[in-house]
């Protein structure tokens, strides 16, 4: 059996990383058996439509890597074939009519709260004959669900799950405004699309056992479900807004890379031995549900960073370049000149080295982008302004202006040779002020190597700035 997988997002204006986990996990299952990966808008809910939703999920899917096969199909449009299978299911005798009006239901679950019975609509359409019909009413159509025994689903996290009919009422597919509810549209479009396991968040539990009603009353194969725990907040709560970010566009503002998000999602809640960094052809390799945990995950910040600092170290300079340049932009509000990026991509093998996320990789390498003067935090400007600083730089200044060839090594010697001439051979009483004066910090990547990259004129420009100071 060739496998079938699906993410069936509702559109809410972002993508939510609990679906963004979800997707990965059946990206991952099918891509790993040659099976296929399915986008599914659940877009019925048009009070709340938005197209620019829509975009959301599928840039979000996107940029994390997650390609589906196929155009992504539109519940909504679909809403015809679900109303079929409604009135298929009524022709079978699954289904019903029922006539209730809103406010006889009303007083149905007042009377059954006074009673203590079950407040379940009590099924008092489900025998009457067709002729009982109230002319002009609009009916809705509700599932026969069983009247006693019970169901189980095999379910490949959770185990074995039983419930009893009791629990399962007759629960209304097509509205009588002929729209379908949520349950009835799942099911028709899954089985449509021919989706063979369904990954979803244990949340929907629940509902499977309903959804089987209508998938055995069809006859349709029953999918394997993978009902898999929900991400929980660093405090054990379920992640909720109070917890900060929640969709994937947040982390990628945040400046994380993709390739660390998806690695931290695939490892909060499923596992192989003690292996942290995975690739995506070991996850396509290794993933499967047996390694799902079935605790609910926590989110870890400080692992994510972790991560995240590790593929900052592996990415390619050019693409760190083109990635920070909108951090960049937006610290200095105008775009990067030509020179600027050539900077930052000569000293982005340094960059790199340092940074955890892309916004503190855009504040490292701020001193490359800056316009002259440069600004001096507090520890930096001591550093330049001390008199004994002040005379090392000027001798700096004078010396650096013919110094042959113009290379990190040959700085680094020229430094050496003037601390050991004015400093008593502390070479920091000369690199403190340099880099203070080149960068304006008293941190940053190798000094005289960025010195080698800004380039005669630029580091002389600076120190003289300094020097002025
Ligand atoms: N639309 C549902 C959600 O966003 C998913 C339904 C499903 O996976 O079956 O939670």
């Amino acid at each position: 059996m060739s496998v079938v997988t699906r993410i069936a997002p509702s559109p809410t204006g972002f993508m939510h990383i609990g679906t963004a986990r979800t997707a990965l996990f059946s990206w991952l299952y099918a891509r790993g058996r040659g099976g296929k990966f399915l986008l599914r808008i659940e877009d019925t809910d048009r009070e709340r439509y938005h197209p620019e939703a829509v975009d959301a999920i599928k840039s979000g899917m996107k940029w994390l890597g997650l390609n589906w096969d196929g155009d992504a199909v539109s519940q909504f449009e679909r809403r015809d074939r679900h109303a079929e299978i409604a009135r298929a299911l009524v022709e079978k005798g699954a289904a019903y009519y029922c006539y209730c009006s809103p406010e006889e239901l009303d007083v149905m679950r007042a009377q059954a709260v006074a009673e203590g019975r079950s407040q379940f609509y009590d099924r008092r359409w489900r025998d009457r004959p067709a002729g009982d019909a109230p002319p002009g009413v609009k009916p809705v159509i509700r599932i026969k669900a069983p009247l006693a025994g019970d169901s189980t689903v095999q379910d490949q996290v959770q185990g074995p799950v039983t419930v009893d009919s009791q629990n399962l009422d007759d629960f209304i597919l097509l509205r009588s405004d002929g729209t379908p509810t949520y349950m009835l549209a799942v099911v028709v479009d899954d089985y449509d699309m021919g989706v063979t396991h369904v990954i979803r968040g244990n949340d929907h539990l629940n509902n499977t056992f309903r959804q089987k009603l209508i998938i055995e009353a069809m006859g349709w194969p029953v999918p394997v479900y993978a009902h898999i725990p929900l991400i929980h907040g660093p405090d054990g709560a379920k992640l909720s807004k109070r917890h900060g970010a929640q969709g994937i566009e947040d982390y990628r503002d945040m400046g994380y890379l993709p390739e660390a998000l998806r690695n931290y999602l695939l490892r909060l809640g499923w596992g192989h031995g003690d292996d942290e960094i995975i690739s995506m052809d070991q996850a396509v390799a290794w993933f499967d549900l047996d390694g799902i945990v079935k605790s609910p995950a926590r989110f870890d910040f400080a692992k994510l960073e972790s991560l995240n600092a590790h593929y900052m170290k592996e990415a390619d300079d050019a693409r760190l370049v083109d990635l920070v340049t909108p951090f960049l932009e937006k610290q200095t509000g105008t775009p990067l000149s030509a020179q600027s990026r050539a900077w930052l991509a000569a000293g982005m093998a340094d960059l790199k080295q340092r940074a955890k996320t892309l916004v503190a990789l855009a504040d490292e390498a701020h001193f490359y982008v800056a316009p002259r003067p440069l600004p001096f935090e507090d520890k930096a400007r001591q550093t330049v302004s001390d008199p004994a600083a002040q005379h090392i730089l000027t001798i700096l200044a004078a010396r650096l202006e013919t110094l042959e060839p113009w290379t990190e090594q040959a700085i680094e010697a020229l430094c050496h040779d003037i601390a050991n001439q004015q400093a008593g051979g502390k070479l920091g009483k000369v690199a403190m002020p340099l880099r203070a004066a080149l960068t304006g910090r008293s941190a940053s990547p190798p000094i005289f190597k960025a010195a080698e990259i800004l380039g005669r004129r630029e580091v002389l420009a600076r120190l003289k700035d300094a020097i002025a100071n």
